[in-house]
């Protein structure tokens, strides 16, 4: 069995990493040495751990460009694609260090009329450990919508990234260290999907995991062999709705962008457009203009790469030649723009529903454009399928009663996958894309357990919870609930009297 793993560059087949391949008592060992430190980092307090994320924070803002490099490296995404990835990540850390003691801190709550003499307060605590499994397509922005989410709430992190993106997940939790020299707040796996399930395994008190659907469940199988929780961010197969009034020419840009962009590897990607057939025709025009000129390939100034996993050239082949055999057209691209490692731009019209083009997630830079003869039926269309990660609608007057009826995690109006940089934004999905929010307050969240505290101000007037308890209280009780609940509306007034 080989020790070692390599990244390859995509575009230039050269080894960019190879680091050796964790066991399973390397995992055990990460996460005893990740519980050591849970005591000492929570004990910091939301000040002291802020402290330290800051400085973390400000030694990835000044390093960006040699993190964007070794992103590059390993995934052949544009340079100017992995510092925009890397950026937003630092702004999720900034927004999670300032905002974790105003969510996660003690409040007082409303004690009820039933038990005002109690003060009521709830505060979340840090659940431990998280394991943290990532993918390669977004290997700064997706797993550190955890790792900060997770530190800022008091946890510690075991991180086992893709196996095609090592040295980046290397580099955070080198950089992590350098900021703490001799403490274990953020470690690093290596290896595949063995190493990741030993991770499930190993007594986290959460996993994190970021992939695909079908790794989604032998996560969630193997971590419920401990009754491990888990957060599922899976796959997707987002759609974008044009409305008869919307702006064509942005809907256009923003299609192509979302479409496109990282080669379709894009787990919030547009990979179905649905336009109202008022203004199909004028839409695919400017679509198809704008992905016609999109620079693509190995060349320097590409605005994406190659497909970073060579085994996906195979599933868009697939899918496209489906839709064609079904009686779909290519406008752009096609069956011949699938090559050995680069998929040019093809736009597909035409499809049937049940196509995989349109059911499965494609992973690619395709999508189909489809004509509807109203909203609704974009909107019902859009929800027939299993997964609910985003959307986006172009609508002049309905954006928000058109995103309100998607059934999805995240909607952007008139805008392209804006929600993902919005910080206070949950993002996650519905259905087969999974469950769990990363960012946000329900970010913040999910990385801690409710602790609930009822302390006793002064005797209550009613001793219900004894056994010394009268007759009196008992009726008293009832009239209480009856006050408090019976709404004479609710229940006949006879039936109240006869219970006296
Ligand atoms: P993948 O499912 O192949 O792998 C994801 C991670 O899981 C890798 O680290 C892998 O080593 C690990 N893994 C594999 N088998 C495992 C097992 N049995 N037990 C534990 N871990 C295992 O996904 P990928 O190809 O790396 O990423 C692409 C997928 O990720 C796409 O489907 C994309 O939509 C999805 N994705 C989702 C989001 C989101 O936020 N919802 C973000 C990015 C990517």
């Amino acid at each position: 069995m080989s020790t070692t793993l390599q990244s390859i560059n995509p575009t230039t087949g050269d080894v960019v990493a190879s680091p050796p391949v964790d066991d399973a008592s390397r995992v055990a060992e990460a996460v005893a040495r990740a519980r050591e430190e849970v005591d000492w980092w929570e004990g910091l307090g939301f000040a002291g751990r802020k402290e330290v994320l800051d400085r973390w924070r400000g030694l990835l803002a000044r390093r960006v460009p040699e993190l964007a490099r070794i992103v590059h490296d390993e995934t052949g995404k544009p340079i100017a694609d992995a510092q925009l990835e890397i950026g937003l990540a630092i702004e999720h850390l900034a927004w999670a260090t300032r905002h974790a003691e105003k969510v996660l801190g003690r409040k007082q709550v409303f004690s009820g009329a039933l038990m005002i003499n109690q003060a009521a307060s709830l505060e979340r605590r840090p659940l431990g450990v998280i394991g943290v499994i990532g993918p390669w397509n977004y290997p700064v922005f997706t797993p550190m919508g955890s790792i900060g989410y997770a530190l800022a709430a008091g946890n510690t992190v075991v991180f086992k990234p893709s196996e095609l993106t090592p040295a980046t997940g290397r580099w955070l939790a080198d950089t992590m260290e350098q900021v703490l020299p001799g403490r274990h707040l953020v470690q690093v796996l290596f290896g595949g999907g063995d190493v990741g399930a030993a991770l499930c395994r190993a007594g986290v008190d959460k996993l994190a995991f970021t992939g695909s659907t079908a790794t989604g469940k032998k996560v969630m199988a193997t971590c419920a062999e401990t009754l491990t929780p888990v957060i599922i961010e899976a796959g997707g197969k987002d759609a974008l709705l044009v409305d008869e009034d919307a702006d064509l020419d942005a809907a256009a840009e923003a299609a192509a962008w979302g479409a496109f962009s990282n080669a379709g590897q894009t787990c919030l990607g547009v990979e179905r457009i649905y336009v109202h057939e008022r203004v199909y025709d004028d839409f695919l025009a400017r679509l198809t203009a704008i992905a016609r000129e999109i620079r693509h390939g190995d060349r320097q100034d590409a605005q994406y790469g190659p497909m970073t996993l060579p085994k996906q050239i195979d599933v868009i082949r697939d899918h496209v030649n489906d839709a064609l055999r079904r009686g779909g057209r290519a406008v752009l691209g096609g069956a011949e723009a699938v090559g050995e490692r680069f998929v040019a731009p093809t736009i597909l019209v035409d499809v049937p529903e049940d196509s995989t083009a349109v059911t499965e997630e494609t992973f690619g830079p395709t999508v189909t454009v489809t004509r509807v003869s109203s909203m609704d039926e974009a909107v019902e269309a859009a929800n027939a399928g299993r997964y609910g990660l985003g959307s986006t609608v172009f609508s002049a007057a309905r954006g928000p009663e058109l995103a309100h009826r998607l059934r999805c995690g995240s909607t952007a109006i008139n805008g392209i996958i804006t929600f993902a940089a919005i910080p206070a934004l949950p993002m996650g999905g519905v259905g087969d894309s999974g469950f769990g929010r990363i960012h946000g307050a329900d970010g913040l969240r999910e990385f801690t357990y409710a602790k609930a505290v009822a302390r006793q101000r002064f005797s209550p007037a009613l001793a219900l919870t004894t056994f010394a308890r009268t007759e009196k209280a008992d009726t008293a009780f009832a009239q209480l609930i009856m006050v408090l609940h019976g709404g004479k509306n609710l229940l006949p007034a006879k039936a109240g009297r006869r219970r006296r």
